[in-house]
């Protein structure tokens, strides 16, 4: 039976990477957008150049009303989900914490956190043996900044891939006996548009020769060790994460 893959923030950067290589891995695939149905639309043509079939919604995913709409219209139109990869993520132009206002890290955690826990909750309510569910896979997409804090730049940003992680941990064990998995995969410098939105499009130049690998990752890269975690070759793993962060 053909496997069906919800993406968010799919659009673009390792979302439409993800989308596109898990078109070839024989996935049926939901792209979930914010803004940007164009793009969007294009991941789909992609997809079903692929021979798999695609559909873009868009979806607030810091918006329980939109996320249940997400999911209810992937079921309806593509069919029973196998996987959900937690992918959309913001940040914000780069600061000290002293000069953060309180809307802007309400902002990040409302997209990185309550967007994360709202689409795991509808994924386990349709994945997990205890819902009628045949089990299956989330991939949350972490960052290396959980671990590095990300001080001078954003806080707020790496204090909530901290949070994701400990969600990975925690429904891992949760859900375990339920037939799901819950992995993440932690990026490091990759090369998308992302850092425009911290207001430096030239990150990944300047911060490269410092990687022990000296290059920024693509979303390829990214993508590829998602796919491997969704996949059943991972099938005694779960709480656990894949560092894609050139050595860093
Ligand atoms: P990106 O190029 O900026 O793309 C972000 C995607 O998220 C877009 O598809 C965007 O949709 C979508 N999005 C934003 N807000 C959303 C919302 N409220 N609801 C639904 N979708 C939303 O980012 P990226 O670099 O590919 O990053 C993808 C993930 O990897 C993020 O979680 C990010 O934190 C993580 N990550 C990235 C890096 C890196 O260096 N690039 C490193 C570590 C972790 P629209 O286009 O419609 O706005």
């Amino acid at each position: 039976m053909t496997r069906i893959m919800l993406i968010t923030g799919a659009s673009r950067g390792i979302g439409a990477a993800t989308a596109r290589l898990a078109a070839r891995h024989g996935y049926d695939v939901c792209v979930n957008y914010a803004s940007a149905r164009e793009q969007a639309e294009a991941v789909v043509a992609d997809v079903v150049k692929a021979g798999a079939k695609g559909l873009a919604v868009q979806a607030d995913v810091s918006d329980p009303n939109s996320v249940e709409r997400l999911f209810h219209v992937c079921d309806l139109e593509l069919g029973p989900l196998s996987v959900l990869v937690n992918n959309a993520g913001i940040l914000e132009t780069q600061a000290r914490l002293e000069d953060m206002t309180g809307d802007r890290i309400d902002r990040i955690f409302a997209v990185n956190v309550r967007g994360a826990f709202l689409c795991a909750r509808e994924a386990v309510r349709r994945l997990s043996t205890s819902h009628g569910g045949k089990g299956g896979a989330i991939v949350n997409v972490s960052s290396a900044a959980a671990r590095l804090g990300s001080p001078g730049e954003y806080i707020d940003y790496a204090a909530s891939k901290g949070a994701m992680d400990t969600m990975t941990i925690g429904l891992s064990q949760e859900v375990a006996a339920e037939g799901i998995r819950v992995n993440a995969v932690r990026p490091g410098i990759i090369e998308t548009d992302i850092h425009a939105s911290g207001g430096e499009p030239g990150r990944v130049a300047r911060i490269a020769p410092a990687l022990p690998m000296q290059r920024g990752g693509t979303a390829d890269e990214v993508a590829e060790a998602i796919l491997w975690l969704a996949s059943e070759e991972a099938s005694y793993v779960t709480g656990s994460f894949i560092e894609a962060s050139g050595g860093r």
